[in-house]
C-alpha cells in the first residue's frame, strides 16, 4: 500500500473528508447518483481556482521549491498501479500535490517557451471540449464543432488575403493540427503530393530526387518532415540568413540553381515568418517571385509570428503571405490559446485530400445523406482527432478582433520595455541585436569578463559558460524561468520571450535583477 497523501489546503466549499473511503464506483457513471460526483468535481474546481489565484501573485515562484531531481519526484508521487484502486480522496490528494509541484508554465515570470500563460477563456473551452469528448474526424459525431473549424480556418486564410476558388467558392484549404511541427508536416506532405502525386501509391522511384530548400533558421521540424517522408535530410539545402536573421531572395534561388545541378528537383522552399531564436521576418514578397520562377511551393512558417496579421500595426511583417502555397500559424502560441492549437493553412484546394485520404469504409461512407467534405477525417494524419477549435474560437469571439490587434500590440510594446530597460544596465546586460520583433535575446556579463576584449575566444568561451550557470540556479531557486541557447557562432545567450498577457513592466524588471543576483559574482 502507498502512503497516503493529506490534502494539505483547506477547501473552501466542499468537505473533501466525505471522499475518504468512496471510489470511482460512486462516482457517475457508475452511479447515477450525482451527490459524490458533485462534491469530486467542486474539489478539483477549487484546487484549479486555488492555483490561478497562486499564479496571479506576481512574486510567488515559477516553482515551488525549485525544480526537483527524478529520484524526489519519485519519491514525492507513487506512480506505479496498485491492484486495489485508490480512493476519491487519495486522488484529489494527487491532484493538489502535482499542481504543488508543477512548473508553473502560467506564471507571468515563466517566459521560457512561446506559449504561456493560463487563458481563461482558453480553460473553459478545453473543459468544455473534455465534457463532450467529442471526435473531429467526421460531420456527424462533431457537427458544430467542423463548421466552427472550417469558418475560423476561412477567416485565418483571409487574413492572409487568398482568393476564393471552386465550385465552393472557398478561399484553400487546412486544418486544425497538434503544433507547428505537425502543421510544417503537412505543408511538406502537400507540396510533395502536388510535385509528386505518384509517390503516395508508388514511394520514391525511377530516379527521383526531391529536394528542398529552406532558411538556415528554420524550425528543426522542417528537416524531420524531410526524414519522415523518406527525402532524407541530406537532401534538405540550407541558406545562411544574413546578420539580422533573414535570407535572401537572391541566396534561396542560388541554391535552388546549385540543386538543379547536382541533378535534384527543388519541390519545396520554406521561410519563417517569426523565427524561433530571434525572431525573424523572412522577406516573403521577393522568395515568392523566385519559387514561382522555378515552380516551387512556398512554404512561410509563421508558427510564433504569423499572429503578426491580427494587428494593422504588425502585418506589414507578413508581407508577401499572399503568395504563399502554405502557412503555419500556431494561437498556441502568440494568441495565448491553451496547448494544443496550430494551423496549417494552404492555398490550394483538395491537395491534403488527395494526399492523406484512404477512404476508410467504416467511418467516411461515400454515400452519407450530408455533405462529405465536413468529414475532415481523411484529409489529416490522424484518424481520431482533438477538438482544438472551440477555446480558439471562444478567445477570438471574446476578443474580437480589436481584442486580439490590442493584444499583439501590448506584447511587442513590452518587448521594447524589456530591450531598453536591458539597454541601460550595460555593461552587465549586452545585446544579442536588435528585437526585430517580441524576441529579446542578449547576454548577461558578470563583472569578471566586462575588462574582457569582445572579439577574443577566450571571452567567448568564458561568456557562453555564463547562461547556463545562471539558469542552473535559477531552477534550484524556481523563482524564474527563461531560456538559453547558441546560435551560429554566438556562445549562449538568453532569450526573452513574452507571450502571457499577464507580464508587466514590474515582472520584466524583476527578472532583470533576478538574473543580475543570480548571476554576478560569476
Ligand atoms: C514553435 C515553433 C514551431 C513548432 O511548433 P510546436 O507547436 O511546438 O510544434 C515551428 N516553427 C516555429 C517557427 C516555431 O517557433
Amino acid at each position: 500500500m502507498s502512503e497516503k497523501i493529506p490534502i494539505a489546503n483547506s477547501i473552501n466549499y466542499v468537505h473533501v473528508e466525505a471522499l475518504n473511503e468512496r471510489t470511482y464506483k460512486n462516482l457517475v457513471p457508475y452511479t447515477s447518483d450525482m451527490k459524490t460526483t458533485k462534491t469530486f468535481l467542486f474539489a478539483a474546481i477549487d484546487m484549479i481556482l486555488r492555483y490561478i489565484t497562486e499564479l496571479n501573485e506576481h512574486d510567488s515562484p515559477v516553482i515551488k521549491n525549485g525544480l526537483r531531481t527524478p529520484a524526489e519526484y519519485r519519491k514525492m508521487f507513487t506512480f506505479e498501479i496498485d491492484d486495489q484502486g485508490s480512493d476519491l480522496y487519495d486522488i484529489l490528494a494527487n491532484c493538489e500535490r502535482i499542481l504543488e509541484t508543477t512548473v508553473r508554465s502560467g506564471h507571468p515570470r515563466f517566459i521560457n517557451q512561446l506559449s504561456q500563460g493560463v487563458d481563461t477563456i482558453s480553460l473553459v473551452g478545453e473543459m468544455i471540449t473534455s465534457t463532450i469528448n467529442a471526435n473531429m474526424f467526421t460531420y456527424e459525431v462533431a457537427p458544430v464543432f467542423n463548421l466552427m473549424e472550417e469558418s475560423v480556418l476561412t477567416h485565418m486564410r483571409d487574413c492572409c488575403g487568398w482568393p476564393k476558388q471552386g465550385p465552393l467558392s472557398k478561399n484553400g484549404d487546412g486544418v486544425l493540427a497538434p503544433g507547428g511541427a505537425l502543421s510544417n508536416l503537412y505543408a511538406v506532405l502537400a507540396a510533395k503530393h502536388y510535385a509528386f502525386p505518384q509517390i503516395k501509391k508508388g514511394g520514391i522511384q525511377n530516379g527521383l530526387r526531391p529536394a528542398m530548400v529552406i532558411s538556415k533558421h528554420c524550425h528543426y521540424s522542417m528537416k524531420r518532415a524531410a526524414a519522415i517522408l523518406s527525402i532524407g535530410t541530406d537532401q534538405v539545402y540550407e541558406v545562411d540568413p544574413d546578420e539580422s536573421g533573414r535570407v535572401t531572395a537572391e541566396n534561396i534561388e542560388e541554391k535552388i540553381l546549385y540543386c538543379q545541378s547536382l541533378g535534384l528537383t527543388v519541390f519545396f522552399v520554406a521561410i519563417t515568418a517569426g523565427t524561433t531564436v530571434f525572431g525573424a521576418f523572412d522577406p516573403i514578397e521577393e522568395v515568392s517571385v523566385i519559387c514561382r520562377k522555378y515552380n516551387v511551393w512556398l512554404h512561410v512558417d509563421g508558427a510564433w509570428g504569423g499572429s503578426t496579421l491580427l494587428s494593422p500595426k504588425t502585418k506589414h511583417l507578413l508581407q508577401g503571405i499572399d503568395k504563399a502555397d502554405s502557412f503555419t500559424w500556431n494561437p498556441h502560441k502568440l494568441m495565448s490559446i491553451h496547448l494544443q492549437c496550430s494551423a496549417i493553412l494552404i492555398r490550394h484546394l483538395n491537395v491534403l485530400q488527395e494526399a492523406n485520404q484512404m477512404c476508410a469504409g467504416y467511418l467516411f461512407q461515400p454515400d452519407k445523406h450530408y455533405e462529405t467534405s465536413l468529414d475532415t477525417g481523411d484529409k489529416t494524419i490522424q484518424c481520431g482527432r482533438h477538438v482544438d477549435i472551440l477555446k480558439l474560437w471562444l478567445g477570438w469571439k471574446a476578443r474580437g478582433h480589436l481584442g486580439y490587434a490590442e493584444h499583439v500590440e501590448g506584447l511587442v510594446e513590452n518587448a521594447k520595455f524589456f530591450y531598453e530597460a536591458l539597454l541601460k544596465r550595460e555593461p552587465y546586460f549586452r545585446m544579442v541585436m536588435k528585437p526585430p520583433f517580441i524576441n529579446v535575446c542578449f547576454w548577461y556579463v558578470p563583472s569578471s569578463l566586462q575588462h574582457y576584449d569582445q572579439t577574443t575566444l577566450e571571452y567567448k568561451q568564458r561568456l557562453d559558460k555564463v547562461a547556463p550557470k545562471i539558469k542552473e540556479r535559477m531552477m534550484n531557486s524556481g523563482t524564474m524561468m527563461i531560456g538559453y541557447q547558441r546560435l551560429d557562432d554566438y556562445p549562449n545567450f538568453f532569450r526573452a520571450i513574452i507571450s502571457n498577457p499577464a507580464t508587466t513592466k514590474g515582472d520584466i524588471v524583476a527578472m532583470i535583477d533576478t538574473i543580475h543576483e543570480l548571476g554576478h559574482d560569476l
